[in-house]
């Protein structure tokens, strides 16, 4: 199948532009001498240009948190996908769960976003997930599979592979109660013949699907193990170059 494992470190709103710079240092370090797995970092805004110039020369990726969808303009703010990628971002995290509580985020606004970030060849970490009410209430599948329609309605096939995307139980982000790898590899099977529905075969399996919530160097392999699981994108375990370095280096465990 081939699908390029894909570690990411969400770093929300933590870190200072010298505390960044320091983390991202101890990491190009500890995760040198890495092959055949992507990595990448997503720190504040404040501190992207920063790192984007620490990163010349290493095989980490940067990442944004978020952008507008709007080019330019009166959006007093916001961030554009060409501001992004002029100053080196290649990926942009798209409808975080945290972004969908507390600041209004949709499917609508989340499929605006993607196209915008498509738009600038940012490729899209797209974030899904059920919330505890909803698997409380069996809703899981159908959750997901309004999130993934919504978010990649009228996006063709061309622009379609290089969307990343994050399952991510609400439940389980920031709360050290992760989903066993027996749960998070149905919905991700599940994502995945959804995705060839909308599309075909050979994109389905092509699309990478990363899981979320609560990943520590601990609980990794076991993800790492299921065929549908291509990746993680960590949220805690990312701020300490040992933790977040350990979960890139699964495969030595
Ligand atoms: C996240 O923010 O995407 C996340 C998964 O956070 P944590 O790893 O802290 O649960």
């Amino acid at each position: 199948m081939g699908r390029l494992p894909f570690i990411a470190g969400n770093w929300k709103m933590n870190k200072t532009v010298e505390e960044a710079l320091g983390l991202v240092r101890e990491l190009k370090a500890s995760i040198s001498g890495v092959e055949e797995v992507e990595v990448a970092v997503a720190p504040p805004f404040t501190a992207l240009y920063a790192v984007s110039q620490e990163l010349k020369g290493s095989s980490i990726h940067l990442a944004a948190q978020n952008l507008f969808y709007e080019e330019k303009g009166a959006f007093t703010g916001e961030v554009s996908p060409l501001m992004l990628k002029e100053i080196g971002c290649q990926y942009v995290i798209i409808g975080h769960s945290e972004r969908r509580q507390f600041f209004g985020e949709t499917d609508e606004t989340v499929n605006r976003r993607i196209k915008a970030a498509l738009g600038q060849d940012l490729k899209p970490i797209f974030c899904i997930g059920e919330t505890l009410k909803e698997r409380e209430e069996e809703k899981t599948f159908s959750v997901i599979e309004r999130q993934v329609e919504g978010g990649l309605r009228g996006i063709g096939e061309e622009r379609v592979k290089s969307i990343v995307i994050a399952y991510e139980p609400v439940w389980a982000i920031g709360t050290g109660k992760t989903a066993t790898p027996q749960q998070a590899e149905e919905v991700h099977r599940f994502i995945r013949k959804r995705l060839e529905m909308l599309y075909s075969r050979e994109i389905a399996e092509r699309i990478r699907i990363q899981y979320g919530g609560s990943v520590t160097p601990e609980n990794i392999k076991g993800m790492m193990n299921q065929e549908n699981i291509d990746g993680a994108l960590v949220g805690g375990a990312s701020l300490k170059p040992e933790t977040f370095s350990k979960i890139v280096r699964f495969k030595e465990m």
